[in-house]
């Protein structure tokens, strides 16, 4: 394994020592990788890009088996050939990964690291959280693994540096949630451990540092995404919105992603709801729970899409507040349409998601006239 200590990085199908595991070997987001000059590569559109997400990396893999994950226990295939949020995660030496951190230092607007459910998450994510902190001040998140964690656990992430905490609930429903994550083959994830773990983060980190990753088009309704984001607004909690976007050979491999029109509906619902102070009765719905009217001023909502801002990547923040944790591609493939934007929406791409939108439906123009 010479070769790879000199550049200390898998991609898919290559040989994989079993001995590279955490802490001391981490997987990187493949836009993460093109950032830190660990690969070479470009966007399809460019755009500046300081938010690096990495994961742990274990031989046997994630313990869960969430029926629509890339790293399931039971779906078929090598622990290290499988994907996450449907990208690549090259695997690069911890150490060399901190010093690339450092070069890069004055890009970088937000560093996250998710916890993958294994016995040794917890130590491992204290271990490489200590040897960033001291090499570089980016603000640093977690996406924590709930049955890793205790109350004191988590405490103890805030005195070692950690800036916000994120807990990836991805169901919206405690139904929806044990179908797919707890009454699976081998399930041992549970909605209340869950929300214990989002309500400690809360009170140790405070009022919007804490968020709940919510996955829209596993089987939920609109309605229940709007009551989930109003009762976390209402706590100042984080909900950040992905797309589904179906992993091949997982047990939702063939399960249809929400369409652009009922994704970019939620999102601005979402924004609504975080921004302007909605809350669950400004909305109607029929009777699937289907979204079909925003009852809040015409114009406040034509402010709302003409911002752009509700169709940006939802993640932790950089350093002055703007947009951290961007994610490329976390919700869709890149020759597919942006799901979200990792930057403001150009006017070419507002006309595509006012098309995908078709709000009049939703705010009632022809019922109402705008500025009235
Ligand atoms: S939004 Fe990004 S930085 Fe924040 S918890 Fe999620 S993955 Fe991590």
């Amino acid at each position: 394994m010479a070769a790879m200590k000199t550049l200390p990085l898998v991609v898919p199908g290559e040989v994989y020592d079993p001995s590279h595991v955490s802490p001391d070997w981490i997987r990187i987001s493949y836009a993460s990788a093109i950032a830190l000059r660990f690969k070479s590569g470009r966007f399809t559109r460019d755009f500046e890009f300081g938010g690096i997400n990495l994961l742990l990396n274990y031989s046997e893999g994630c313990k869960s088996d969430c029926a629509y994950c890339g790293l399931a226990r039971t779906r078929p295939g090598l622990y290290e050939e499988k994907s996450f949020i449907r990208v690549d995660w090259p695997l690069v030496e911890t150490d060399e990964f901190v010093r690339r951190l450092k070069t890069h230092e004055a890009r970088l607007t937000r560093l996250c690291i998710s916890m993958v459910t294994h016995g040794h998450s917890y130590k491992d994510t204290v271990d490489i959280t200590n040897r960033i902190r001291a090499a570089v001040s980016t603000p640093l998140s977690i996406l924590v693994a709930p049955p890793t964690l205790t109350r004191a656990r988590i405490e103890h992430f805030k005195t070692i540096g950690v800036d916000m905490i994120g807990v990836g609930l991805d169901a919206v429903t405690e139904e929806l949630f044990h179908k797919l994550r707890t009454d699976v083959p081998a399930g041992s994830l549970h909605w209340e451990k869950y929300w214990e773990v989002i309500n400690d983060a809360r009170d140790v980190f405070g009022p919007w540092k804490v968020n709940a990753h919510t996955l829209v088009g596993l089987g939920e309704t609109d309605r229940d995404l709007v009551d989930l984001f109003s009762r976390l607004c209402e706590r100042q909690i984080f909900p950040y919105l992905f797309s589904f976007n179906p992993e091949p050979d997982s047990r939702m491999g063939e399960h249809a992603k929400a369409s652009l029109r009922r994704w970019r509906r939620i999102q601005l619902a979402k924004h609504l709801i975080e921004m302007d102070g909605l809350r669950n009765d400004d909305f109607g719905f029929d009777a699937r729970g289907d979204l079909v009217e925003i009852k809040a001023p015409p114009d406040l909502v034509l402010r709302a899409v003409a911002s752009g801002v509700p169709f940006m990547t939802n993640g932790c923040p950089g350093p002055k507040g703007e947009p951290g944790c961007t994610r490329p591609y976390g919700s869709y493939r890149p020759s597919e349409p942006f799901r979200d934007f990792p930057f403001l929406p150009t006017k070419e791409d507002a006309k595509g998601i006012d098309l995908d939108l078709a709000l009049e439906g939703l705010i009632g123009l022809d019922r109402h006239k705008v500025g009235d």
